[in-house]
C-alpha cells in the first residue's frame, strides 16, 4: 500500500501535529482508498490557535499595520494563489473527487476574491452623524471584531476560505480556519501561501479535525468574536447554540434545494445547458445545485427527453482526466443518500428517466450516475431533500402562479433559476421567488463583486460583495465636545 501523505496544521506560524499525535485518514473518493493523514486537533490545539490569533489581533505587527499594508499582503497572497492554482487544484481533485479542470480553474479565479478585498482594505469608512446636540461632533469609526472562526465544509473549500478570510483580513481581524474532516489537504497547502505572502504568525491559523471536539471547541471559545459557518443546517443548529457561549456574531451559509423554472418561451438550448450545469456540474455537490426543475407543460416532454439524452452522454470517470465530465461523490454518505432517496422516490410514484444507479463500468470509488426523476407530486420526499449529488427532480407547471408557488414550497431559499425570453415575466417571477440568488437565463455564476447567501433554512448573512468587509467590523461611536465652556452640571436638565 502506498505511503500516506502526511499533513500538519498551522498554529501561530508553526506547522504542528495534534497535541496527542492523533491523526485521521483522508480518502480519495475516486479509489475509495486513503491517501493522506491529517492531524485530529484536540481542544488544547484549538485553544492554542485561538489564543495565537487573539495575540496577533491585540498586539504586534498586524495590530499596528495600516489598512493599506493589509491590502498589499492580500494582493501578494492573490498572486501566489494564482501561480499555485494548478497544484492546489490537483490536491483538491484527489481529496474531493471534483474535476481537476474545475478545481484548478476555481483556485485561479479565487485569486480575484483576494484582489477585490485587497482593494477594499483601505476604503472602509465611518460616518459623521448630523447629531441633534449643539457643540457636539459625533463620528463613527469601523473597528475589526477580533478573532474570526471560519468553519467550512469539504466542497469548494478554497472558494469558501477566500470569501471568509478575504474580507476578515482586509478589515484587520485574525482568523482560525477549520477544515472539513472530509477534505483538509488543499486548505493546508493554501496555508503555505499565507506564510510566503508574509502574514505575521497567528494572523491565520488552520486546524483540522472533526466537529467534535475541534469544531465545537472553536465555536464555543470565549475569545472568538465572529463565526462564519458554511455547511449543513443540522450542524448550523449546533453552531448557533455554541455561539450562546461566547456571544460571537454568526453568519450561516447552508444548503439548498434550488428550483430552476423553464417557461415555454425559453431559449431551450440555453435552458438545457443551464439545467445540466446546475445539477450535474460538480456531480451535483454544490450548495446552489438546481436540484428541482419545473417545466411548463407545453415543453415538458420534449425538454425531459432532451435532458435525459444529454445525461446519457456525460462522461463519468477519473476526475483528473481532461475528458471526464463527472467525477465521484466525495463521501460514501452522499452516495447512500442518493440511493436511499431515489429508492424512496420510486416507491412514492417517481419514474427514473435516467440513471439511478452506480455506473457499471466503475467498480471502485463513490460514483453515481446522473439521475433524472420525474416527480408527479410536489410533496414527494425527494423534492425537498438535499442530497448533495447528481439527482434532478422534474416537475410540471401550467402557469406563472403555479411555478412560483411550487418553487417557493421548500424550507430552503439559497438560489433559483428562471429561463424565459419574456423580460417582464422574468422580473415578475424573480421578485416573487424567496431565494438569496436568482439567475435569469444563466446559472452558477459567482463573482467577488456579487453578494452570496440565502433565505429561510439556507441561512443568514451574506458573503462576497463589498458589504462583506463591513460585516467583519463594527461601528465605534465617538462623541467630541467642541465647546470651550465647561461640561454642564449633571443635575440640571436643559
Ligand atoms: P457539515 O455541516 O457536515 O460540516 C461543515 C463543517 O462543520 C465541517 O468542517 C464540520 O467538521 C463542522 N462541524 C460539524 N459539527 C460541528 C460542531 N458541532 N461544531 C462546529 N463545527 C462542526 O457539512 P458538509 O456535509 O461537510 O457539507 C455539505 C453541506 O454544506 C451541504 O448542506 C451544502 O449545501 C453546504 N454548503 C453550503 C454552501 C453555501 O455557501 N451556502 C457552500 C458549500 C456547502
Amino acid at each position: 500500500m502506498p505511503e500516506l501523505k502526511r499533513y500538519r496544521m498551522l498554529i501561530d506560524g508553526a506547522w504542528t501535529d495534534a497535541g496527542d499525535g492523533k491523526t485521521f485518514e483522508s480518502v480519495n473518493p475516486t479509489t475509495g482508498r486513503p491517501w493522506a493523514e491529517i492531524p485530529a486537533a484536540t481542544e488544547d490545539d484549538v485553544d492554542r490557535a485561538v489564543r495565537a490569533a487573539h495575540r496577533a489581533f491585540a498586539e504586534g505587527e498586524w495590530a499596528a499595520m495600516l489598512p493599506t499594508g493589509r491590502g498589499k499582503l492580500l494582493r501578494g497572497l492573490a498572486d501566489l494563489l494564482a501561480d499555485k492554482s494548478e497544484d492546489l487544484g490537483r490536491t483538491e481533485c484527489v481529496d474531493t473527487g471534483k474535476m481537476f479542470k474545475e478545481t484548478r480553474w476555481q483556485a485561479k479565479y479565487i485569486a480575484e476574491f483576494f484582489h477585490f478585498y485587497a482593494g477594499l482594505a483601505d476604503k472602509v469608512v465611518g460616518e459623521t452623524l448630523p447629531i441633534d446636540k449643539p457643540d457636539m461632533m459625533t463620528v463613527t469609526t469601523r473597528e475589526p471584531l477580533g478573532v474570526v472562526a471560519a468553519v467550512v465544509p469539504w466542497n469548494s473549500q478554497l472558494f469558501l476560505v477566500a470569501v471568509k478570510i478575504g474580507p476578515a483580513l482586509a478589515a484587520g481581524n485574525t482568523v482560525v480556519l477549520k477544515a472539513s474532516e472530509h477534505a483538509s489537504a488543499a486548505m493546508l497547502e493554501f496555508g503555505e501561501l499565507i506564510e510566503r505572502a508574509g502574514f505575521p504568525p497567528g494572523v491565520v491559523n488552520i486546524v483540522t479535525g472533526f466537529g467534535e471536539p475541534c469544531g465545537r471547541a472553536l465555536t464555543t471559545h470565549p475569545l472568538v468574536a465572529r463565526i462564519s459557518f458554511t455547511g449543513g443546517p443540522a450542524t448550523a443548529r449546533h453552531i448557533v447554540r455554541n455561539s450562546a457561549e461566547n456571544f460571537a456574531e454568526v453568519s450561516l451559509e447552508l444548503g439548498g434545494k434550488s428550483p430552476v423554472i423553464v417557461f415555454e418561451d425559453a431559449d431551450l438550448e440555453s435552458a438545457v445547458n443551464g439545467s445540466m450545469a446546475s445539477i450535474f456540474g460538480a456531480s451535483g455537490q454544490s450548495c446552489v445545485a438546481g436540484s428541482r426543475i419545473y417545466l411548463h407543460e407545453k415543453i415538458y416532454d420534449a425538454f425531459l427527453s432532451e435532458i435525459a439524452s444529454r445525461a446519457g452522454k456525460i462522461v463519468i470517470g477519473d476526475p483528473l482526466a481532461e475528458e471526464t465530465q463527472m467525477g465521484p461523490l466525495c463521501t460514501l454518505g452522499q452516495l447512500d443518500a442518493c440511493e436511499t432517496q431515489v429508492a424512496r422516490a420510486r416507491e412514492q410514484g417517481g419514474a427514473v428517466r435516467h440513471g439511478g444507479r452506480r455506473p457499471a463500468h466503475l467498480n471502485a470509488g463513490w460514483f453515481y450516475e446522473p439521475t433524472i426523476v420525474e416527480c408527479p407530486d410536489q410533496t414527494m420526499e425527494i423534492v425537498d431533500t438535499e442530497m448533495f449529488g447528481p439527482v434532478l427532480s422534474v416537475l410540471r407547471f401550467r402557469d406563472e402562479d403555479e411555478a412560483v408557488r411550487k418553487a417557493n414550497d421548500t424550507r430552503y431559499g439559497l438560489a433559483s433559476g428562471i429561463f424565459t425570453r419574456d423580460i417582464g415575466r422574468a422580473l415578475r417571477v424573480q421578485k416573487r421567488i424567496r431565494s438569496g440568488i436568482v439567475w435569469i437565463n444563466t446559472y452558477r455564476v459567482v463573482s467577488p463583486i456579487a453578494e452570496f447567501g440565502g433565505f429561510k433554512d439556507s441561512g443568514y448573512g451574506r458573503e462576497a460583495g463589498a458589504q462583506a468587509i463591513y460585516d467583519y467590523t463594527r461601528p465605534k461611536t465617538v462623541w467630541i465636545n467642541t465647546s470651550d465652556a465647561p461640561m454642564g452640571n449633571p443635575f440640571v436638565m436643559r
